[in-house]
């Protein structure tokens, strides 16, 4: 047995980097930009006026100054006559201002009548006016990696780029094995039981970035589960899920070997998910990165969460890193652990943390409940409430 961190170093170790391809921006949001991208324009490319009001000539700003209105200025129309001593024009938020040094009075602050106005209230010191590259200037650089968030997309469209080097997706083959799956929608019959881990992984690792591949349900036997190796190909990721013990029906294992897989190491110090293997499948079966993960549906989901994850954004360029950790005070007690690293789940609410009494791996109506996953390191000892505890969030 390995420790968790050491298998995710051989899990990044494996992981293989993928290359980008360059995106519409409308299909941008989420995805991992690939390189950095310099704005091609200033923003805004002009000096703007800030508020609706009057431009007139900063050193004639005074309370009870007077002004003749000889023209506008709107948003997408700049003015371009000449404005003399004792004159002004209207102006509209996002308008350029005429060249020269301007202030703007807000509308609030002047009492017009027809063509004139009279500055009425104290217009302040701020002139309301946004100055060239008061936002960016052109060159200004959105660095890579980072996952493209709305804002993202939002000044990338500024910066007018319209199309968007991005990290491709992962593609990633999920196998559920065992004779006794059916899929849901499917009629189980008397002994079967509805595959649910393939369905929770993809939900998963899609929102990571990856596109899942869910193959049909390899049986307990050496042909079928040959059959889905040779479905996966084409995938940077195989997963199998399942027969990954050492029962007589678990042949996931010998299966791998047969197809020639170097095998990284199986079996990690950690509660769910002891019997986790990772390798290498055969240049001649794809060459994918190959995880086996253990059948019971909370263990598979818990290694999905603490190993996958990471992989799948590594893939993407993203920095390769453990999970983040928070720390929560827990509202009871918390029994002392074994040797392996055990991910309780649990609720947080408010900084104060829950652990659940039911930890079994095969209870995902308690993995459901759980917004949490306390991280309970090899043979620590009990702790009492009030404690502080590290968790992932889930
Ligand atoms: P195994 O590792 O194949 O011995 O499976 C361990 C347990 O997990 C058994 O109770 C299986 O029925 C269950 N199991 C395995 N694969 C899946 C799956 N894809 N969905 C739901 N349960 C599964
Ligand atoms: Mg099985």
């Amino acid at each position: 047995m390995i420790p968790v961190a050491d298998a995710l170093a051989h899990l990044f170790a494996l992981t293989p980097r993928l290359g980008s391809e360059t995106l519409p921006l409308v299909q941008a949001a989420g995805r991992v930009l690939a390189e950095d991208v310099a704005a091609k324009r200033t923003q805004p490319p002009f000096a703007a006026s800030a508020m609706d009001g009057y431009a007139v000539h900063r050193d004639e700003v005074a309370i009870a100054a007077s002004f003749t209105v000889v023209g506008e200025a709107a948003a997408g129309q700049r003015f371009d006559g000449t404005i003399g001593a004792g004159e002004a024009i209207r102006i509209f938020t996002g308008a350029p201002l005429p060249d020269g040094d301007f202030f703007v009075v807000i509308q609030e602050d002047v009492d017009r009548s027809a063509d004139t106005f009279t500055i009425a209230r104290d217009p302040g010191a701020n002139d309301n006016i946004r100055p060239a590259g008061g936002d960016f200037t052109k060159g200004t650089v959105l660095s890579a990696p980072r996952i493209l968030t709305p804002a993202d997309i939002a000044i990338l469209a500024a910066m007018n780029i319209a199309e968007v080097p991005v990290a491709k997706r992962p593609d990633v083959a999920l196998i559920s094995t065992g004779n006794e799956l059916v899929m849901p929608g499917e009629t189980p019959g008397p002994d079967q039981i509805i595959a649910s881990n393939t369905f929770g992984l993809k939900a998963m690792l899609d929102q990571h970035g990856a596109h899942c591949r869910i193959l049909p349900i390899a049986r307990d036997d050496v042909d079928s589960l040959k059959m889905a190796f040779e479905l996966a190909q084409g995938a940077d990721l195989v997963i199998t899920i399942g027969g990954a013990s050492v029962g007589d029906h678990d042949l996931v294992a010998p299966v791998l070997a047969d197809l020639g897989t170097e095998r990284s190491f199986y079996k990690i110090a950690m509660r769910p998910g002891k019997p986790l293997m990772a390798g290498q499948m055969a240049a001649d079966h794809g060459g994918a990165m190959m995880v086996g993960l253990p059948g019971n549906p909370v263990s598979a989901m818990v290694c999905g969460a603490i190993f996958l994850q990471p992989v799948v954004r590594a893939m993407q360029g993203l920095p390769a890193e453990s999970q983040p950790r928070k720390t929560a005070t827990l509202t009871a007690d918390l029994r002392s652990n074994g040797p392996r690293e055990h991910y309780m789940r649990g609720h947080v609410a408010n900084g104060n943390i829950t652990v659940f009494d039911r930890q079994d791996s095969s209870l995902l109506s308690v993995l459901a409940a759980a917004n949490a996953l306390v991280v309970c390191p090899p043979n620590s000892d009990a702790k009492s409430a009030g404690s502080t505890v590290e968790y992932i969030e889930f």
